[in-house]
């Protein structure tokens, strides 16, 4: 079942319509949004120190859950995300990493 970003995100939409989520700015608290969005990073982490990839409130399901709250802000704000994406691959394409540095910066900490 291939699907693109923004029909994923049109599913997300129709469903916080149903629910209740807010489907525009003035329906949502941005910055509660985005605390949620934390939470489930959080809830992706943990799930990863208790080795729970795939199981019921794992990685995978803690990922999918961030992905939802993401693609749900985004789509509130009619923000084309896939565009976003492939602007910041490109970007990174280019991008110069200075590793001696990061390690530095690691090793000092
Ligand atoms: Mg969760």
């Amino acid at each position: 079942m291939a699907m693109t970003i923004k029909q994923l995100t049109d599913i997300i939409l129709n469903q916080a319509e149903e629910k209740g989520f807010g489907t525009k700015p003035e329906d949502i608290n941005v910055m509660e949004k985005i605390a949620l969005i934390h939470s489930e990073i959080s809830e992706a982490m943990e799930a990863y120190r208790y080795k729970n990839i795939d199981g019921k409130d794992g990685l995978a399901e803690e990922l999918a859950d961030a992905i939802i709250r993401i693609l749900h802000l985004a789509g509130v704000y009619n923000i084309n995300i896939e565009k976003e994406v492939l602007k910041k691959i490109e970007f990174n394409e280019n991008r110069e990493w200075d590793w001696d540095k990061m390690n530095e910066i690691h090793n000092t900490q």
